[in-house]
């Protein structure tokens, strides 16, 4: 397996989000930047390319001043559908692509999916976002740091500037390399493809809670019968738990729950309604992301607390209606 470290700029419309163009295609990549990596971390190979584009034809004071390309510059360079084609070819077979923060494969796919190219994967599947790894790693986890911070915390060697498709994807590999963890343990999951049906869904389970991602649902209604997504089997021995806390939400977005196992002890249930990244089926479209984790028991107290926070409030909304 090797890693590819990716890395792009982009372009977008000097109308800002009103452009008429905004819509169909909100940022176009305009520079592939990719470092390849052997499962030891090694450097292996190197990508860098420029991308004509055909959507802007002027750039950005944003692009222009950050990046200092011009448009110029692109006139005589390939088109994307050229550029990725060759791209993925470098990638080669049983790879992971792994991008700083976790933007980089959903404007990518966006642009693919733009000029009919299948995307990366019929499915969700799993990436390394270097950003979170960096907080996992240096600070708590929860923390967004940007390159150049990760970069001067590590004391690595500043030899090249930064924010250029290449020279980002050639820091954000020098971060990686330094990070010495079993970084499948907190691998990111691409869902610009969502599992296609029933089977094809994702269930993921970490050192310390367990994932699962939905096909997608045509509406939240519907999502939220589901005995797949309300199921609260223990994720470590995989038998049926006992509910102590019904699903619950405080907004309507995210729901919680509490079960018991016999063997392993309190668990914590979590759905998000998200909507997909692509529309393919109608605009109140959704999925849904499940994590269950190990708790303690003061930790169920907080739940409880939540729960009867959340029916106070409804019960004060509703008294509102009433009058
Ligand atoms: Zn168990």
């Amino acid at each position: 397996m090797n890693y590819i470290v990716i890395d792009l700029e982009w372009n977008q419309d000097c109308e800002g989000k009103h452009g008429k163009k905004h819509e169909k295609l909100p940022f176009e990549i305009i520079e592939i930047g990719a470092i390849k990596l052997d499962e030891q971390k090694n450097t292996v190979g190197q990508f860098n390319e420029l991308v004509r584009p055909s959507v802007y034809k002027s750039m950005h004071r944003i692009t222009e001043n950050m990046v200092h390309i011009h448009m110029e510059d692109l006139q005589h360079e390939k088109t994307f559908p050229q550029i990725i084609r060759k791209f993925l070819k470098w990638c080669g077979e049983d790879v992971i692509f792994c991008t700083w923060g976790n933007l980089d494969l959903i404007e990518l796919q966006r642009n693919m999916k733009y000029y009919h190219l299948p995307l990366l994967s019929d499915g969700p599947f799993p990436f390394l976002d270097i950003q979170k790894l960096f907080s996992i790693a240096y600070e708590d986890g929860k923390s967004r740091r940007n390159l150049e911070y990760a970069v001067d915390h590590l004391q690595i060697e500043k030899d090249i500037p930064f924010h250029r498709a290449f020279s980002d994807a050639y820091y954000a590999a020098k971060v990686l390399e330094k990070i010495d963890r079993d970084t499948e343990d907190y691998c990111s999951y691409d869902v610009c493809s969502l599992p296609a049906e029933k089977k094809a869904e994702v269930y993921k389970t970490f050192a310390d809670y367990s994932k699962y991602i939905s096909r997608e649902f045509e509406d939240k209604t519907i999502a939220i019968a589901d005995r797949e997504v309300l199921s609260t089997k223990c994720y470590i021995c995989n038998r049926p738990t006992k509910r102590k806390i019904k699903w619950f939400t405080p907004n309507g977005k995210h729901y919680y729950s509490v079960s018991y196992c016999d063997r392993h002890g309190y668990l914590k249930g979590k759905i998000r309604i998200k909507k997909p990244i692509f529309k393919n089926g109608g605009s109140e479209a959704v999925y849904i992301v499940k994590t269950l984790k190990l708790i303690s028991s003061e930790k169920v107290d907080e739940i409880i607390e939540k729960r009867d926070h959340a029916r106070e409030i409804r019960k004060i909304r509703r008294k509102q209606s009433v009058r």
